[in-house]
Protein backbone atom coordinates (compact mmCIF):
# COMPACT_ATOMS: atom_id res chain seq x y z
CA UNK A 1 0.00 0.00 0.00
CA UNK A 2 1.34 3.30 -0.79
CA UNK A 3 1.86 5.55 2.03
CA UNK A 4 -0.88 8.49 1.14
CA UNK A 5 -3.44 5.76 1.18
CA UNK A 6 -1.88 3.98 4.45
CA UNK A 7 -2.68 6.91 6.39
CA UNK A 8 -5.66 7.85 4.38
CA UNK A 9 -6.80 4.82 5.42
CA UNK A 10 -5.73 4.88 8.82
CA UNK A 11 -7.50 7.77 9.29
CA UNK A 12 -10.86 6.44 8.22
CA UNK A 13 -10.48 3.16 10.20
CA UNK A 14 -10.24 5.97 13.32
CA UNK A 15 -13.23 7.86 12.20
CA UNK A 16 -15.55 5.25 11.40
CA UNK A 17 -14.15 3.27 14.75
CA UNK A 18 -13.21 0.38 12.80
CA UNK A 19 -11.21 -1.60 15.54
CA UNK A 20 -9.97 -4.82 14.11
CA UNK A 21 -8.47 -2.27 11.78
CA UNK A 22 -7.48 0.42 14.05
CA UNK A 23 -5.03 -1.97 16.06
CA UNK A 24 -3.49 -3.36 12.67
CA UNK A 25 -2.91 0.07 11.56
CA UNK A 26 -0.98 0.84 15.32
CA UNK A 27 0.82 -1.89 14.61
CA UNK A 28 2.04 -1.19 11.12
CA UNK A 29 3.01 2.71 11.82
CA UNK A 30 4.90 1.04 14.76
CA UNK A 31 7.17 -0.22 11.63
CA UNK A 32 6.97 2.97 9.84
CA UNK A 33 8.47 5.29 12.67
CA UNK A 34 11.71 5.73 10.28
CA UNK A 35 10.36 6.89 7.40
CA UNK A 36 7.38 8.60 7.85
CA UNK A 37 7.48 10.49 11.29
CA UNK A 38 5.67 13.36 9.79
CA UNK A 39 2.83 10.90 8.93
CA UNK A 40 2.44 9.39 12.30
CA UNK A 41 2.57 12.69 14.17
CA UNK A 42 0.41 13.93 12.18
CA UNK A 43 -2.27 11.03 12.62
CA UNK A 44 -1.42 10.67 16.42
CA UNK A 45 -2.53 14.22 16.80
CA UNK A 46 -5.93 14.00 14.95
CA UNK A 47 -6.50 10.54 17.39
CA UNK A 48 -4.89 11.28 20.48
CA UNK A 49 -2.33 8.51 20.30
CA UNK A 50 0.42 10.47 22.82
CA UNK A 51 2.66 7.33 23.43
CA UNK A 52 3.20 7.00 19.63
CA UNK A 53 3.79 11.18 19.13
CA UNK A 54 6.31 10.95 21.94
CA UNK A 55 8.27 8.40 20.25
CA UNK A 56 8.19 10.42 16.82
CA UNK A 57 8.15 13.63 17.63
CA UNK A 58 12.55 14.07 17.57
CA UNK A 59 12.78 12.49 14.22
CA UNK A 60 10.13 14.99 12.47
CA UNK A 61 13.13 17.81 13.35
CA UNK A 62 15.38 16.78 10.93
CA UNK A 63 12.21 17.42 8.13
CA UNK A 64 12.78 21.09 5.88
CA UNK A 65 9.56 23.22 7.16
CA UNK A 66 8.31 23.29 3.80
CA UNK A 67 7.94 19.50 4.20
CA UNK A 68 6.46 19.64 7.59
CA UNK A 69 3.97 22.37 7.21
CA UNK A 70 3.02 20.30 4.24
CA UNK A 71 2.31 17.42 6.00
CA UNK A 72 1.28 18.50 9.54
CA UNK A 73 -2.01 19.47 7.92
CA UNK A 74 -4.23 18.50 11.44
CA UNK A 75 -5.57 21.95 12.43
CA UNK A 76 -3.05 23.65 15.06
CA UNK A 77 -0.91 20.77 15.08
CA UNK A 78 1.68 23.09 13.05
CA UNK A 79 1.75 25.18 15.63
CA UNK A 80 2.43 23.00 18.56
CA UNK A 81 5.12 21.74 16.22
CA UNK A 82 6.46 25.06 15.97
CA UNK A 83 6.50 25.23 19.89
CA UNK A 84 8.21 21.77 20.10
CA UNK A 85 11.38 23.04 17.57
CA UNK A 86 11.77 26.29 19.24
CA UNK A 87 12.78 24.36 22.12
CA UNK A 88 14.78 22.14 20.55
CA UNK A 89 16.50 25.49 18.86
CA UNK A 90 17.27 26.74 22.84
CA UNK A 91 19.70 23.27 22.85
CA UNK A 92 22.18 24.56 19.68
CA UNK A 93 21.63 28.19 20.64
CA UNK A 94 22.76 27.35 24.27
CA UNK A 95 25.73 25.63 22.99
CA UNK A 96 26.22 28.98 20.69
CA UNK A 97 26.42 30.86 24.09
CA UNK A 98 28.95 28.81 25.31
CA UNK A 99 31.08 29.12 22.53
CA UNK A 100 31.21 32.99 22.39
CA UNK A 101 33.92 33.64 24.68
CA UNK A 102 36.50 31.30 22.34
CA UNK A 103 35.69 32.70 18.77
CA UNK A 104 39.46 32.97 19.24
CA UNK A 105 40.24 29.65 19.39
CA UNK A 106 40.09 27.67 15.45
CA UNK A 107 39.87 24.24 16.89
CA UNK A 108 36.63 25.63 18.67
CA UNK A 109 35.28 27.04 15.85
CA UNK A 110 35.86 24.12 13.81
CA UNK A 111 33.52 22.10 16.60
CA UNK A 112 31.42 24.51 16.95
CA UNK A 113 30.59 24.84 12.76
CA UNK A 114 30.62 21.07 12.65
CA UNK A 115 28.45 20.98 15.36
CA UNK A 116 25.90 23.33 13.93
CA UNK A 117 25.95 22.03 10.78
CA UNK A 118 25.28 18.56 11.71
CA UNK A 119 22.77 19.60 14.16
CA UNK A 120 20.44 21.64 11.81
CA UNK A 121 20.84 18.78 8.86
CA UNK A 122 19.50 16.23 11.48
CA UNK A 123 18.90 17.29 14.83
CA UNK A 124 18.86 13.65 16.20
CA UNK A 125 23.01 14.08 15.54
CA UNK A 126 23.08 16.41 18.64
CA UNK A 127 21.10 13.64 20.52
CA UNK A 128 23.48 11.28 20.56
CA UNK A 129 26.63 11.41 22.21
CA UNK A 130 28.25 8.94 20.78
CA UNK A 131 28.45 10.38 17.42
CA UNK A 132 29.80 13.41 19.10
CA UNK A 133 32.29 11.74 20.98
CA UNK A 134 34.01 10.56 17.59
CA UNK A 135 33.90 14.01 16.82
CA UNK A 136 35.31 15.49 19.50
CA UNK A 137 38.22 12.83 18.63
CA UNK A 138 38.78 14.09 15.47
CA UNK A 139 42.48 15.87 15.36
CA UNK A 140 42.16 17.34 12.17
CA UNK A 141 42.14 21.27 12.88
CA UNK A 142 44.86 20.61 16.00
CA UNK A 143 47.42 19.24 13.57
CA UNK A 144 47.40 22.81 12.30
CA UNK A 145 46.86 25.00 14.62
CA UNK A 146 48.37 24.74 18.53
CA UNK A 147 45.20 25.10 20.90
CA UNK A 148 45.42 25.88 24.10
CA UNK A 149 41.83 25.29 24.98
CA UNK A 150 41.36 21.63 23.98
CA UNK A 151 41.38 19.77 27.00
CA UNK A 152 39.86 22.70 28.99
CA UNK A 153 37.00 23.72 27.04
CA UNK A 154 36.03 20.42 25.80
CA UNK A 155 35.03 18.18 28.39
CA UNK A 156 32.71 20.53 30.19
CA UNK A 157 31.10 21.48 27.10
CA UNK A 158 30.58 18.27 26.42
CA UNK A 159 29.39 17.43 29.68
CA UNK A 160 26.67 20.99 29.17
CA UNK A 161 25.40 19.59 26.02
CA UNK A 162 24.60 16.06 27.53
CA UNK A 163 22.47 17.85 29.99
CA UNK A 164 20.85 20.08 27.95
CA UNK A 165 19.76 17.22 25.72
CA UNK A 166 18.44 14.81 28.94
CA UNK A 167 16.34 17.91 29.90
CA UNK A 168 14.86 17.97 26.99
CA UNK A 169 11.15 17.16 27.65
CA UNK A 170 8.81 14.69 25.25
CA UNK A 171 6.72 16.08 22.27
CA UNK A 172 3.38 15.78 25.04
CA UNK A 173 5.39 17.75 27.30
CA UNK A 174 6.24 20.76 24.97
CA UNK A 175 2.48 20.95 23.44
CA UNK A 176 -0.04 20.27 25.92
CA UNK A 177 -2.40 22.80 26.85
CA UNK A 178 -3.58 23.46 30.57
CA UNK A 179 -6.22 26.22 31.74
CA UNK A 180 -8.56 25.25 29.15
CA UNK A 181 -11.27 23.92 32.06
CA UNK A 182 -10.69 27.01 33.90
CA UNK A 183 -11.51 29.81 31.35
CA UNK A 184 -15.01 28.08 30.91
CA UNK A 185 -15.76 27.99 34.01
CA UNK A 186 -14.84 31.55 34.59
CA UNK A 187 -17.76 32.39 31.96
CA UNK A 188 -19.99 30.58 33.84
CA UNK A 189 -20.05 32.48 36.92
CA UNK A 190 -19.67 35.85 34.72
CA UNK A 191 -23.17 35.22 33.14
CA UNK A 192 -24.77 34.58 36.81
CA UNK A 193 -24.05 38.00 38.27
CA UNK A 194 -26.29 40.99 37.03
CA UNK A 195 -25.32 42.77 34.48
CA UNK A 196 -23.26 46.16 34.61
CA UNK A 197 -23.93 49.22 32.31
CA UNK A 198 -21.26 51.19 30.31
CA UNK A 199 -20.28 54.44 31.89
CA UNK A 200 -20.31 56.05 28.39
CA UNK A 201 -23.03 54.04 26.53
CA UNK A 202 -26.16 54.46 29.22
CA UNK A 203 -28.12 56.50 27.89
CA UNK A 204 -31.81 56.57 29.04
CA UNK A 205 -33.35 57.49 25.42
CA UNK A 206 -31.27 54.46 23.50
CA UNK A 207 -33.23 52.01 21.87
CA UNK A 208 -30.74 49.28 21.32
CA UNK A 209 -28.89 47.36 23.60
CA UNK A 210 -25.78 45.86 23.07
CA UNK A 211 -24.24 43.00 26.11
CA UNK A 212 -20.70 42.18 25.79
CA UNK A 213 -18.91 38.98 26.80
CA UNK A 214 -18.18 40.21 30.10
CA UNK A 215 -21.92 40.94 30.71
CA UNK A 216 -22.25 45.01 30.30
CA UNK A 217 -24.61 46.46 28.74
CA UNK A 218 -24.21 49.41 26.53
CA UNK A 219 -27.58 51.59 25.11
CA UNK A 220 -26.99 52.70 21.68
CA UNK A 221 -28.99 54.69 19.58
CA UNK A 222 -30.21 52.47 16.76
CA UNK A 223 -30.51 55.32 14.09
CA UNK A 224 -26.55 56.38 14.67
CA UNK A 225 -25.51 52.38 13.66
CA UNK A 226 -26.27 52.78 10.44
CA UNK A 227 -24.21 55.53 9.37
CA UNK A 228 -21.48 54.34 11.35
CA UNK A 229 -21.14 50.59 10.51
CA UNK A 230 -22.45 48.33 8.09
CA UNK A 231 -22.39 44.64 10.66
CA UNK A 232 -23.68 46.31 13.69
CA UNK A 233 -27.11 47.25 12.39
CA UNK A 234 -29.60 44.47 13.40
CA UNK A 235 -32.36 43.69 11.06
CA UNK A 236 -36.02 45.08 11.81
CA UNK A 237 -37.21 42.35 14.00
CA UNK A 238 -34.23 42.26 16.33
CA UNK A 239 -34.67 45.96 17.12
CA UNK A 240 -38.75 45.79 17.75
CA UNK A 241 -38.32 43.06 20.34
CA UNK A 242 -35.82 45.44 22.81
CA UNK A 243 -34.09 42.57 23.86
CA UNK A 244 -29.59 42.77 24.13
CA UNK A 245 -27.87 41.67 20.85
CA UNK A 246 -24.92 39.65 22.13
CA UNK A 247 -21.01 40.25 21.06
CA UNK A 248 -18.47 38.41 21.55
CA UNK A 249 -16.23 41.22 22.49
CA UNK A 250 -15.46 42.11 25.94
CA UNK A 251 -16.50 45.24 27.49
CA UNK A 252 -13.13 46.95 27.03
CA UNK A 253 -12.89 46.62 23.33
CA UNK A 254 -16.66 47.70 22.85
CA UNK A 255 -16.48 50.56 24.87
CA UNK A 256 -13.71 51.71 21.98
CA UNK A 257 -15.66 50.51 19.20
CA UNK A 258 -18.91 52.51 20.10
CA UNK A 259 -17.19 55.75 20.64
CA UNK A 260 -16.78 55.53 16.74
CA UNK A 261 -20.17 54.22 16.03
CA UNK A 262 -22.13 57.20 18.45
CA UNK A 263 -20.76 60.62 18.23
CA UNK A 264 -18.42 61.33 21.02
CA UNK A 265 -20.33 63.07 23.62
CA UNK A 266 -19.49 66.44 24.90
CA UNK A 267 -17.53 65.36 28.14
CA UNK A 268 -15.17 64.07 25.61
CA UNK A 269 -15.47 67.35 23.81
CA UNK A 270 -16.54 65.42 20.52
CA UNK A 271 -13.14 63.63 19.84
CA UNK A 272 -13.00 60.09 18.95
CA UNK A 273 -10.54 58.03 21.38
CA UNK A 274 -6.67 58.58 21.08
CA UNK A 275 -6.21 54.99 19.26
CA UNK A 276 -2.13 55.74 20.42
CA UNK A 277 -2.59 54.94 23.58
CA UNK A 278 -3.85 51.88 23.66
CA UNK A 279 -2.36 48.99 25.04
CA UNK A 280 -0.81 46.01 22.16
CA UNK A 281 -3.53 43.16 22.68
CA UNK A 282 -6.41 45.61 22.79
CA UNK A 283 -5.66 47.94 19.74
CA UNK A 284 -5.59 44.79 18.20
CA UNK A 285 -8.66 43.19 19.55
CA UNK A 286 -10.48 47.25 18.58
CA UNK A 287 -8.77 46.83 15.10
CA UNK A 288 -10.36 43.26 14.59
CA UNK A 289 -13.86 43.99 16.18
CA UNK A 290 -13.86 47.31 13.88
CA UNK A 291 -13.22 44.86 10.65
CA UNK A 292 -16.06 42.56 11.93
CA UNK A 293 -18.69 45.37 11.89
CA UNK A 294 -17.48 46.74 9.58
CA UNK A 295 -17.08 50.23 11.55
CA UNK A 296 -15.70 52.75 8.99
CA UNK A 297 -14.08 55.33 11.15
CA UNK A 298 -12.26 53.06 13.08
CA UNK A 299 -11.13 50.69 10.61
CA UNK A 300 -9.64 54.20 8.62
CA UNK A 301 -7.78 55.33 11.73
CA UNK A 302 -6.39 51.59 12.91
CA UNK A 303 -5.09 51.19 9.40
CA UNK A 304 -3.36 54.20 9.18
CA UNK A 305 -1.83 53.84 12.75
CA UNK A 306 -0.83 50.16 11.64
CA UNK A 307 1.42 51.69 9.07
CA UNK A 308 2.95 53.66 11.48
CA UNK A 309 3.78 50.99 13.94
CA UNK A 310 5.23 48.46 11.16
CA UNK A 311 8.27 48.10 12.96
CA UNK A 312 6.58 47.61 16.63
CA UNK A 313 4.21 44.76 15.72
CA UNK A 314 4.56 43.37 12.86
CA UNK A 315 3.60 39.70 13.56
CA UNK A 316 0.21 41.03 14.95
CA UNK A 317 -0.13 43.36 11.74
CA UNK A 318 0.42 40.54 8.92
CA UNK A 319 -1.73 38.55 10.82
CA UNK A 320 -4.46 41.62 10.43
CA UNK A 321 -3.61 42.16 6.89
CA UNK A 322 -3.81 38.73 6.02
CA UNK A 323 -7.54 38.26 7.44
CA UNK A 324 -8.77 41.55 6.16
CA UNK A 325 -7.16 41.08 2.99
CA UNK A 326 -4.58 44.18 3.11
CA UNK A 327 -2.02 42.89 0.27
CA UNK A 328 0.21 46.19 0.69
CA UNK A 329 0.21 46.36 4.46
CA UNK A 330 1.28 42.30 4.89
CA UNK A 331 3.95 42.96 1.86
CA UNK A 332 5.62 45.79 3.98
CA UNK A 333 5.34 44.41 7.24
CA UNK A 334 6.14 40.48 6.39
CA UNK A 335 10.10 40.78 6.14
CA UNK A 336 9.71 42.10 9.75
CA UNK A 337 8.51 39.36 11.07
CA UNK A 338 11.79 37.69 10.00
CA UNK A 339 13.39 38.08 13.37
CA UNK A 340 10.86 37.35 16.30
CA UNK A 341 11.21 33.44 17.69
CA UNK A 342 8.86 30.90 16.59
CA UNK A 343 7.76 30.70 19.62
CA UNK A 344 6.14 34.04 19.07
CA UNK A 345 5.13 34.12 15.76
CA UNK A 346 2.88 30.36 15.83
CA UNK A 347 0.16 31.09 18.32
CA UNK A 348 -0.35 34.41 16.50
CA UNK A 349 -0.31 33.23 13.28
CA UNK A 350 -2.86 30.52 13.36
CA UNK A 351 -4.82 30.81 9.62
CA UNK A 352 -1.80 32.06 7.52
CA UNK A 353 1.34 30.21 9.36
CA UNK A 354 1.77 27.43 6.88
CA UNK A 355 2.41 30.61 4.81
CA UNK A 356 4.53 32.20 6.92
CA UNK A 357 6.57 28.93 7.10
CA UNK A 358 6.97 28.71 3.60
CA UNK A 359 7.89 32.31 3.18
CA UNK A 360 10.51 31.90 6.41
CA UNK A 361 12.09 28.63 4.63
CA UNK A 362 12.95 30.51 1.45
CA UNK A 363 14.78 33.15 3.86
CA UNK A 364 16.69 30.29 5.38
CA UNK A 365 17.32 28.79 1.92
CA UNK A 366 20.13 31.70 1.63
CA UNK A 367 21.33 30.39 4.28
CA UNK A 368 21.77 26.62 2.95
CA UNK A 369 23.41 28.23 0.18
CA UNK A 370 26.12 30.08 2.29
CA UNK A 371 26.65 26.62 3.81
CA UNK A 372 27.07 24.64 0.92
CA UNK A 373 29.61 26.96 0.39
CA UNK A 374 31.64 27.06 3.19
CA UNK A 375 31.04 23.28 4.07
CA UNK A 376 34.36 21.97 2.23
CA UNK A 377 37.03 20.53 3.46
CA UNK A 378 39.83 23.61 3.42
CA UNK A 379 37.42 25.80 5.43
CA UNK A 380 38.00 23.27 8.59
CA UNK A 381 42.05 24.36 8.29
CA UNK A 382 41.01 27.95 7.91
CA UNK A 383 40.48 29.97 10.64
CA UNK A 384 39.39 33.22 8.36
CA UNK A 385 36.75 31.01 6.84
CA UNK A 386 35.28 29.90 10.05
CA UNK A 387 35.28 33.11 11.71
CA UNK A 388 33.24 34.67 8.66
CA UNK A 389 30.98 31.61 9.21
CA UNK A 390 30.34 31.95 12.86
CA UNK A 391 29.81 35.70 12.12
CA UNK A 392 27.37 35.18 9.30
CA UNK A 393 25.50 32.35 11.57
CA UNK A 394 25.35 34.89 14.35
CA UNK A 395 23.73 37.43 12.50
CA UNK A 396 21.26 35.44 10.32
CA UNK A 397 20.20 33.60 13.04
CA UNK A 398 19.13 37.10 14.85
CA UNK A 399 17.69 38.84 11.95
CA UNK A 400 17.90 37.32 8.14
CA UNK A 401 17.79 40.97 7.31
CA UNK A 402 21.20 41.65 8.25
CA UNK A 403 22.41 40.85 5.03
CA UNK A 404 20.35 44.23 3.45
CA UNK A 405 22.85 46.54 5.76
CA UNK A 406 25.92 47.66 5.56
CA UNK A 407 28.02 44.83 6.48
CA UNK A 408 31.16 46.14 9.07
CA UNK A 409 33.13 42.61 9.92
CA UNK A 410 35.59 42.96 12.76
CA UNK A 411 39.38 41.69 11.77
CA UNK A 412 39.23 38.35 10.35
CA UNK A 413 42.39 36.21 10.83
CA UNK A 414 44.64 35.25 8.14
CA UNK A 415 44.18 32.26 5.73
CA UNK A 416 46.10 29.60 6.57
CA UNK A 417 45.29 26.79 3.31
CA UNK A 418 48.12 26.21 1.40
CA UNK A 419 48.47 24.21 -1.40
CA UNK A 420 46.11 23.81 -4.83
CA UNK A 421 43.06 25.82 -5.19
CA UNK A 422 41.55 28.75 -3.80
CA UNK A 423 40.07 29.02 0.38
CA UNK A 424 36.72 29.63 -0.06
CA UNK A 425 37.27 32.20 2.32
CA UNK A 426 38.48 33.78 -0.79
CA UNK A 427 34.80 34.62 -2.26
CA UNK A 428 33.24 36.14 0.41
CA UNK A 429 32.59 39.12 -1.18
CA UNK A 430 31.40 37.34 -4.26
CA UNK A 431 29.16 35.11 -2.25
CA UNK A 432 27.93 37.98 -0.24
CA UNK A 433 27.02 39.75 -3.03
CA UNK A 434 24.77 36.44 -4.03
CA UNK A 435 23.57 36.25 -1.09
CA UNK A 436 22.14 40.22 -1.23
CA UNK A 437 20.46 38.72 -4.83
CA UNK A 438 18.70 36.19 -3.27
CA UNK A 439 17.70 37.71 -0.66
CA UNK A 440 16.20 40.48 -2.95
CA UNK A 441 14.36 37.98 -5.46
CA UNK A 442 12.25 36.69 -2.50
CA UNK A 443 8.49 36.92 -3.30
CA UNK A 444 6.33 39.17 -1.39
CA UNK A 445 4.10 37.45 1.52
CA UNK A 446 1.25 38.01 -0.47
CA UNK A 447 2.43 36.22 -3.76
CA UNK A 448 3.02 32.95 -1.09
CA UNK A 449 -0.26 34.02 0.69
CA UNK A 450 -2.91 35.22 -1.99
CA UNK A 451 -1.25 33.69 -4.78
CA UNK A 452 -3.27 35.28 -7.80
CA UNK A 453 -4.97 33.08 -10.36
CA UNK A 454 -5.09 35.60 -13.22
ZN1 LIG B 1 41.33 26.05 21.59
ZN1 LIG C 1 38.81 27.77 25.07
ZN1 LIG D 1 40.90 30.55 3.86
Amino acid sequence: MKPDLFFAVAAAAEKYAVFGAMSLIMLQMHQMKKGYPLEILNHCDAYDYIDLANEVALSTLSYSLEKVAAVLTHPGLLAKWLKYYHRWLAIPKYIDKLVEPHTSCPRMMSWHYRFSKHVRDNPLYGLNPAVLTKDFACTRTTRYYSCPCVHECEVPFQTALKTQQDAFPRWSEITRTSSDSTAVEDVDTQLETDPGVSSLFNHASADLTFRSSDNILFKIHAKYLGATSAGLAPPPSTLMDRTHIELEEPSTVLEILFQFVHPPPESKRYLQPDIRSLEQDLFFAVAEAAEKYIVYGAMNLFMTRMRQLTQDYPVDILRHACKHGYRDLADIVAPNTLSYTLSVVAPKLTTILYHWVIYYDLWLDIYRDVDSHIWQSKSMECPRALMWQALFHHKFTENPRFIFSPLSLPELPACKVQGSGPCPCAEFSKLFSKVVAKGRSIPKFSSIAFPRSA
